[in-house]
């Protein structure tokens, strides 16, 4: 262990990003990208003087591209050999996507998780950011331990849907954080609720308050509920994110009331 722990780079502050905000979850497909998306974008439009940025460290299943509709840009390098992020709504954003083609396969991105996801942290031109969202990879391995001792992080907020299996990794990636002292900022619960937008009813499909329960058990805040909607899913995949296709919505006010509190 020890040995382990003096091998390890020192962390690093990014230059010119003041607080590093993770988005995390301990399994893939509860909707960690859309909420960082929207997240992101949420907490630019409270305050025009706020500068946001939204680094996708998800080196194997890039959403950033697609959902800011950013898909096919290649990134470019500076004088000084930087990565320029790109930039779209408002927010520059920096993706593997980016940098690789899409097609690469996955064995050979495996072998650069840990070199792509430094560089990917120390290599890109953010400028000056009052914010740098994170889209984490899910789970809890290398990557997200190789993220949390490079950089200074301000504090993660944890996406879960309310099923029992989702909960059951937010308490694992919660202990994760804990031992890298990443202070957890909130829950938040997303397809918390359907809505029928025939009837009306309202179905609880992923089921009822999860994370209000892993609230009391754990003291993590709850920081909003995302119902399942599909205005969120089309435009999350049409590129047009709905906190800035559709700042009206009430998915947009959900999301810029989860993005005043962190
Ligand atoms: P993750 O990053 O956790 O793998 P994504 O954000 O990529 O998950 O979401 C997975 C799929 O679910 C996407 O097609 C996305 O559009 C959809 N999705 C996410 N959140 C919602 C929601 N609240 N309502 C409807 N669809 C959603």
């Amino acid at each position: 262990q020890k040995l382990r722990a003096a091998s390890l780079p020192k962390q690093k502050k990014i230059p010119g990003v003041k607080h590093i905000i993770l988005v995390a979850s301990g399994k893939g497909g509860v909707g960690k990208s859309t909420t960082a998306v929207n997240l992101a974008l949420a907490t630019s439009s409270l305050d025009r003087h706020v500068k946001v940025g939204l680094l996708d460290a998800d080196i194997y299943g890039p959403s950033v591209p697609t959902m800011m509709n950013l898909d096919g840009e290649r990134a470019k390098i500076n004088h000084e050999k930087k990565i320029i992020p790109l930039n779209n709504y408002g927010l520059m954003c920096m993706s593997m996507g980016f940098l690789i083609d899409k097609n690469t396969p996955v064995v050979w991105r495996g072998l650069m998780v840990t070199s792509a996801l430094q560089q990917l942290l120390s290599d890109v031109a953010w400028g000056e950011l009052d914010y740098l969202f994170v889209d984490m990879p899910p789970g809890t391995g290398d990557a997200q331990l190789t993220i949390c001792q490079n950089v200074p992080v301000s504090g993660a907020v944890m996406v879960t849907t309310p099923q029992d299996i989702a909960l059951h990794d937010v308490r694992r990636g919660a202990e994760m954080f804990k031992k890298v002292k990443v202070p957890i900022l909130g829950v938040v619960q997303n397809m918390s609720v359907f809505l029928c937008p025939n009837c009306g009813h309202k179905t609880h499909i992923f089921g009822e308050d999860g994370a209000k329960r892993l609230s009391e058990d754990t003291g993590i805040q709850v920081l909003g509920d995302i119902p399942l909607n599909v205005t969120i899913r089309e435009t999350s995949d049409a590129g047009t994110p709905v906190t800035a296709s559709s700042p009206a919505s009430a998915e947009a006010e959900a999301y810029r009331q989860i993005a005043k509190l962190v």
